[in-house]
């Protein structure tokens, strides 16, 4: 049986951004600033502090993503403690922290995580209804998974 999780009015947003990708990032929050106000924000180091010198909003700030961030928001996803990633990855350049960018990306879709990783996908999201009420998010059901014999 799949579990569903509900997901607060005032969700818990990880934003994260490769550093060619951060002017688009910090555009795409400057323009929402009105709508992410209203939910708690997290974000790898540097995207995090741009995001808070752009927006003067608060951000929970963890480890520069190379330097274990991506992993930090992945254990965040895993523990519940997020509700929607923004994760703006640069598909141009390799990173030197690629296997945590794949990393991030696996389990926010184990968790059923909603992820958007362009600019057109993140403007489909924030302004969805369900941004601003409750959501049942399944979790898919790893109980089979759990208890293989091995
Ligand atoms: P940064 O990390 O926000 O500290 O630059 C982003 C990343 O490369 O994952």
């Amino acid at each position: 049986m799949e579990d569903m999780v509900a997901m607060p009015q005032t969700k818990r947003i990880a934003l994260v951004a490769h550093d060619h990708r951060k002017h688009d990032l910090l555009e795409w929050a400057k323009f929402n600033r009105d709508l992410l106000e209203k939910h708690t924000l997290y974000a790898t180091g540097t995207t995090g502090r741009l995001i808070e010198e752009t927006l003067g909003l608060p951000v929970i700030k963890l480890q520069s993503g190379p330097l274990g961030g991506d992993q930090q928001i992945g254990a965040k996803i895993a523990e519940g403690e997020i509700d929607f990633l923004i994760f703006f990855w640069d598909p141009l350049e390799p990173q030197p922290h690629d296997p945590d960018v794949k990393a991030l990306l696996r389990i926010a879709v184990v968790w059923n995580i909603p992820i958007a990783c362009n600019r057109a996908s993140a403007d489909f999201i924030i302004s969805s209804p369900l941004m601003t009420g409750e959501y049942r998010r399944q979790i898919p059901d790893y109980n089979d998974y759990m208890r293989r014999a091995v």
